[in-house]
């Protein structure tokens, strides 16, 4: 799961100035085939979304010299898909 973002959203989409709308956090992600999906989450694992939140960098490799774009999450040192294989 490589998770884009995590945010919060209504049920209705014109409630924007209403106070009593129920919100809800979402998470966006793309899973291993790269497929998009969102899926609603309860406000608990909010936190534990928000540190899988990955972003995409390119990367050039001194070892195979080759130019990748990979997904890593925050904190992670970015690292050569080839090389590690
Ligand atoms: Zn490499």
């Amino acid at each position: 799961m490589y998770v884009k973002s995590v945010s919060w959203t209504t049920n209705n989409s014109k409630g924007r100035s209403n106070a009593n709308t129920k919100r809800f956090p979402v998470v966006y992600y793309h899973d291993e085939s790269g497929n998009f999906h969102s899926k609603r989450i309860s406000r608990l694992e909010v936190p534990f979304y928000k540190m899988q939140i990955c972003r995409q960098i390119t990367i050039f490799c001194d070892q195979c010299e080759e130019k990748f774009t990979i997904l890593v999450k925050k904190n992670q040192q970015p690292t050569c898909p080839k090389c590690l294989s």
